[in-house]
């Protein structure tokens, strides 16, 4: 029986940060009250649409999403936002796990332990 090797790692659902919690995917939500129209039903909405729609920008329409340039989904500075298309975003994301570059398709050095 295989035991140890494949247990879940629950360490990481759930972290704190101040002003926010660190959801499961990653990205930061913040208690907004439930009269927020970000809001979740349990009124905390992702910190990034906040900022983005606080700068003046329109939520993103269906089929686009806010990107992190520098990878830090908790880094939600303005100008760490981008809005890319869906399909454009993941198939970076998929190229930077190949370690290639999206832009000339050429294999990147590993950078382990990189943020
Ligand atoms: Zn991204």
């Amino acid at each position: 029986m295989p035991r140890g090797e494949n247990a879940p790692r629950a360490s990481r659902q759930h972290r704190w940060k101040p002003g926010g919690s660190i959801a499961s995917n990653g990205y930061v939500k913040i208690r907004v009250g439930k009269d927020h129209p970000l809001a979740d039903p349990n009124g905390y909405a992702y910190e990034h649409l906040v900022v983005w729609c606080a700068a003046g920008n329109p939520r993103p329409p269906k089929g686009w999403l806010l990107h992190h340039a520098n990878e830090d989904k908790t880094d939600n500075r303005i100008g760490n936002l981008e809005l890319k298309r869906r399909g454009v975003h993941n198939a970076e994301h998929l190229a930077a796990e190949n370690r290639r570059c999206p832009r000339t398709g050429r294999l990147l050095p590993k950078m382990r332990g990189a943020a």
